[in-house]
């Protein structure tokens, strides 16, 4: 089937089931953020800490919450700052976490992948990311062969930050590109030229920092597949390991810098659909593979690798390898994952510094798992991942439930129809109705029937 027949088709399809313009979660977690209440799951941490296994790894994400300056499309959870004063008041409560944390962690845990994000955690000062690694390292080491990735916006970041983060044993640098064009840079609040970007790139490859992720936005203001088609190929000359294409989401009612956007530049859903094919096909001839609904890795990539043999995972920055079966999040807002629930800090940074100053964890709200909770996870997770849902593996991890996965899928397949195969093994979405995984994800979510505050699904 031509590309253009295809997005036809599924656009055609969602317009009749009511869900051309579905707002829907990226799934990072299930249930997603917004369902978290706000019961005793602070009180939960501390023995939810204490009961991970000794000698075991753990994920680690670290939250930075500054920008320099905030770019109008982002609603990532983030403020301004003109000076680092404020991000040394921060640190200070961060550091305090991680003592905290350390005072209930069981001997001998080793940390296998940590990741930095914010915010932009290269607006840290050399002599503070040194300080930050050297805490976390006395609580919990990185184990061999760990990944230690971070955040990097090329206009914050330079050589003495870099020297300090290589030094820390970073291996994988995640770029914020979002498009070249200037125009499009102008409308959206975020200028950055390709020369800064590959000069950076140049910088940590030299410093022995050996992966690079590329982060692309498809969906944008005045965007078209010649705009796109160009970020691309600049973005290939940069030998990226990994590129994440994500669709822009305009909410300005949830992120009010986005009003600054003017919402008749941006493009259709079908046009969305055309601009992530036109991005797609450029990355797969240059030898990049899919992975998932927006990623995609060259041949040895780790991430790729992990795709290949069914390990692949979903959690708060998207795809991962890591078998961790503990993340903890530090900082404000950060989200932690536990067997049994979620814990995530408060949000505002005043609330958090408030929390942790008083001597305690910060978790304000989270989620305590039920094991309906844990299959419909699953499933979800296995949508985003492999396109599919293997009832004899949900099963084999969850025994018992065969009925109820089938139940739940012959549900989905008969509202999908053509767009998926169902049967005895399980539900398959057919290749051209990939872009509507979070859509058909959807609809194992037993909580959240809200459309605010979420990506568009097209
Ligand atoms: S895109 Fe990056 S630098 Fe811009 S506001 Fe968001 S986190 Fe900050």
């Amino acid at each position: 089937m031509s590309t253009y027949i295809t997005i036809m088709h599924m656009t055609s399809k969602l317009a009749k089931l009511g869900l051309f313009d579905a707002m829907v979660p990226r799934y990072t977690s299930y249930p997603t953020a917004p369902q978290f209440n706000t019961g005793n799951v602070g009180g939960d941490v501390p023995s939810w800490v204490r009961s991970i296994a000794p000698n075991s790894t753990i994920s680690l994400y670290l939250h930075v919450p500054f920008c320099r300056k905030l770019c109008w499309f982002c609603a990532c959870r983030t403020q301004g700052a003109v000076t680092l004063s404020p991000v040394a008041e921060y640190l200070d409560a961060v550091h305090r976490e991680i003592a905290l944390l350390g005072a209930h962690l069981p001997e001998g845990v080793t940390i296998s992948h940590m990741h930095w994000g914010g915010g932009t955690p290269t607006l840290l000062t050399a002599e503070m990311i040194s300080a930050l690694v050297g805490a976390i390292a006395d609580i919990a080491p990185l184990a061999p062969n760990a990944e230690f990735s971070v955040e990097v916006d090329v206009k914050e970041i330079g050589p003495a930050r870099i020297d300090a983060l290589a030094k820390a044993g970073m291996t994988r640098a995640a770029i914020g590109i979002q498009d070249f064009d200037p125009h499009i840079q102008s409308t959206i609040g975020r200028i950055q030229s390709f020369e800064i970007t590959r000069d950076t790139t140049q910088m940590l490859r030299d410093a022995q920092i050996k992966f690079l992720d590329a982060d692309l936005l498809f969906g944008l203001p005045h965007q078209d597949e010649t705009h796109i088609s160009a970020s691309v190929q600049k973005v290939l000359t940069l030998n990226p390991d990994r590129v994440a294409l994500y669709g822009y989401s305009h909410v300005p009612w949830m992120a009010r810098r986005q009003s600054m956007i003017p919402s008749d530049t941006l493009p259709t859903p079908e046009k969305r659909l055309k601009l992530f094919d036109a991005a797609r096909r450029l990355l797969e001839w240059d030898g990049l593979s899919q992975i998932g609904i927006d990623h995609f890795a060259v041949p040895d990539d780790r991430l790729m690798q992990a795709a290949k043999t069914g390990r692949l995972k979903r959690n708060f920055q998207g795809y991962t390898d890591d078998a961790a079966p503990v993340l903890i999040g530090l900082g404000a807002s950060a989200i932690s994952r536990f067997p049994q629930g979620y814990a995530q800090n408060a949000p505002a940074t005043s609330d958090y510094i408030k929390a942790i100053t008083a001597g305690g964890f910060a978790a304000q709200k989270g989620h305590v798992f039920s094991g309906e909770d844990l299959l419909r996870a699953r499933i979800i997770e296995s949508i985003l991942c492999d396109f599919s849902v293997d009832i004899a593996k949900v099963t084999a991890r969850f025994p018992g439930t065969g009925p109820r996965v089938a139940e739940l899928l012959q549900d989905v397949s008969a509202r999908f129809g053509d767009l998926v195969n169902f049967g005895p093994d399980g539900l398959y979405i057919r290749p051209e109705a990939r872009p509507l995984a979070r859509i058909i994800a959807k609809q194992f979510d037993a909580y959240d029937r809200s459309p605010a505050g979420h990506a568009a699904a097209l």
